[in-house]
């Protein structure tokens, strides 16, 4: 079983791009899918680009100048990230339904004791589903899975388990080292049937046995979908902008989970004289978070601190927890900046804790400043239907 880094650097992120970057053009296209137990056809780099220890950016021109138009596949697979992001931006009460939905899910399972066993044996692995429950077992225990076994792990789970789908969705958010508000919901949704409508994904035990090469034969899969209760996807509202910080005036920049290379804000000019980190990992579900997404996430703060601290100045934090808002406020007072400057956070719940902020900060006289990375400002607005009318647009501007 491929051990994930509980401690992330850059370091760790650019050797694993190296050592993929060979099997990123024709063998990436064609292997892509198989349940290998190494996972050596796909890049397992998503823990560093969901927060951002590297740039999806990057990663694609690396690809390119290796593969060329071979890396096509690849390079479209990075692109669902920011497909996932730009919608959700366009949709943010899809984020704010799914954890209504799982605060649902659980009331139900106190009302269910049928159906709270059947979660907990779900969770753990212990279901008697080949497959179903070794990929939860390496999930619990590496913090990854690979993106065909999620397919099919949250088939099973919707419609052979009949477990309510944001309960899924929040076991997946809360234990995967790249657990992501866009990516993860509308997957899951996805697979329901809830994002393309009448089109859900149905996991086959055929499939599953080949491309495991015969390791698992899960019996007693579903043979057929139903149609999950939802709502629909909403009309797309306008796409969030970035803001642009004075320079003339005294600024700190907050760094969050979300976005933890701010090389692209200090290239840009910006020379802050505080820098403050913001994590919030309890945030993302009513459940316990893994230890290692907490372990992941101090190492990354760690790492950026180390490699950039000079230009980042009198390091404040990692501030979290419940007194979150409070203390930046407080920091943010006490370096007497007119402005505090942040990497756009996008829908979840580190957003969520900024919306608070920019109110406190507000009656402070503080402006807090989103900055939007140029790649997402480029794509996101493109995310208004389905991949393939995004992918015509996006692959042309990255
Ligand atoms: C039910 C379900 C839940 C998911 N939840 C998450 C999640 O919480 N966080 C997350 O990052 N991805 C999620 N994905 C997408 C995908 O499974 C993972 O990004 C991918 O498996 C990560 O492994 P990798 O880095 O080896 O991928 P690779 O195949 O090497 O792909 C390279 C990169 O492309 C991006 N990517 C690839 N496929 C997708 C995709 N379908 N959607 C979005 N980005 C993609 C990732 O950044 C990934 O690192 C989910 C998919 C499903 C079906």
């Amino acid at each position: 079983m491929t051990a994930f880094p509980t401690v992330a650097t850059r370091t760790s992120a650019l050797d694993r791009l190296a050592q993929f970057l060979p099997v990123a053009g024709e063998d990436y296209a064609k292997l892509r899918n198989l349940h290998q137990p190494e996972h050596d056809h796909v890049s397992r780099l998503s823990p560093y680009l969901r927060h951002r220890v590297l740039s999806e950016s990057e990663v694609i021109d690396r690809a390119r100048a290796l593969h060329g138009n071979r890396a096509d596949v690849f390079v479209a697979e990075v692109l669902w990230r920011a497909y996932w992001k730009g919608w959700l931006e366009m949709r943010p009460q899809v984020w704010r339904e799914t954890q209504a939905g799982v605060y649902a899910g659980l009331a139900r399972l106190d009302r269910d004791r049928d159906l709270a066993h059947t979660y907990e044996a779900a969770c753990e692995g212990r279901t008697g589903i080949e497959g179903f429950d070794d990929w939860a077992r390496a999930l619990t225990t590496t913090g990854y899975m690979h993106n065909h076994q999620r397919m099919c792990f949250a088939s099973i789970w919707i419609f052979t388990l009949h477990l309510p789908w944001e309960l899924g969705a929040d076991f997946f958010l809360r234990n995967l080292l790249d657990g992501d508000p866009a990516s993860n919901t509308l997957s899951w949704r996805w697979v329901a049937g809830l994002h393309t409508p009448g089109k859900a994904y149905l996991a086959k035990s055929e499939v599953i046995t080949s491309l495991s090469d015969g390791a698992h034969w899960p019996k007693g899969l579903a043979t057929q979908s139903f149609v999950v209760a939802g709502p629909s996807n909403p009309v797309p509202g306008p796409c969030p902008q970035g803001g642009a910080w004075d320079r003339q005036l005294p600024t700190a920049l907050l760094l969050h989970e979300d976005d933890l290379s701010p090389d692209w804000l200090l290239n840009a000019g910006l020379r802050p004289q505080s820098t403050a980190f913001l994590v919030a990992p309890d945030a993302r579900s009513p459940r316990p978070v893994s230890p290692l997404i907490k372990a992941f996430l101090r190492g990354a703060v760690e790492d950026c601190s180390r490699r950039l601290g000079p230009d980042l100045s009198s390091l404040h934090g990692p501030v979290q927890g419940p007194g979150a808002v409070d203390a930046l406020v407080a920091w943010a007072r006490q370096t007497g900046a007119a402005q505090v400057v942040t990497p756009f956070a996008p829908v979840g719940p580190v957003a969520g804790l900024l919306a608070s902020l920019d109110k406190r900060l507000a009656a402070e006289n503080i402006r807090l400043i989103r900055a939007m990375r140029p790649y997402d400002a480029a794509l996101w607005p493109h995310a208004t239907h389905g991949f393939s009318r995004f992918h015509q647009a996006a692959r042309h501007l990255v």
